[in-house]
């Protein structure tokens, strides 16, 4: 099941993940985030995102960041960079724990050498906090899975959890 769940990915319109039921490609909408989706074939529930996805693109990221209803913590890091490679397990991590709360993203710098300047990315790592398309918080420098729980924690006021789930069937 893991093995399925791990080739999620982002597109402009969603979160694309396969279904561990039957197999079935499903795109979650970020304006849909948090609520629970139904497979589009086997209509069984969709799990949560539990790892961390790879913006790897402008169009994609802006995407996300401006639509989805979940928080989005954002890891702007690069091949090259040893902290980098600590933090990736941590960041891991903190996707599981946080499943359906938060979106937890990748930026490689190297790969999307504009966002990292559009947000003026001056070290690496750095993890930035989005919610409704604004930067919430930023913090450079490694930190282990307590500590950026801690972080994302700190930096946005207690959701409510609704009474009533939605839901929503995946495209
Ligand atoms: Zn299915």
């Amino acid at each position: 099941m893991r093995y399925l769940i791990r080739m999620s990915e982002l597109d402009d319109r969603g979160t694309l993940l396969n279904c561990p039921k039957c197999g079935r490609r499903n795109r979650m909408r970020y304006e849909g985030l948090g609520q629970t989706f139904h497979c589009a074939q086997c209509k069984n529930d969709l799990p949560a995102l539990n790892e961390p996805v790879d913006a790897r693109s402008d169009l994609v990221f802006d995407a996300l960041i401006s639509r989805s209803k979940l928080p989005v913590l954002v890891d702007f890091w690069a091949p090259w960079c040893g902290p980098c490679k600590i933090v990736a397990p941590e960041f891991r991590k903190v996707a599981q724990e946080t499943a359906g709360q938060f979106i937890l993203a990748k930026v490689n710098t190297e790969e999307v050498p504009s966002l990292a300047a559009r947000f003026r990315i001056t070290a690496i790592p750095t993890m930035v906090l989005f919610e409704n398309g604004m930067e919430v918080a930023r913090q450079a420098g490694a930190m282990p899975a307590a500590q950026i729980r801690k972080f994302v924690g700190g930096s946005i006021r207690k959701r409510k959890q609704k009474d009533t789930r939605h839901s929503i069937f995946a495209i």
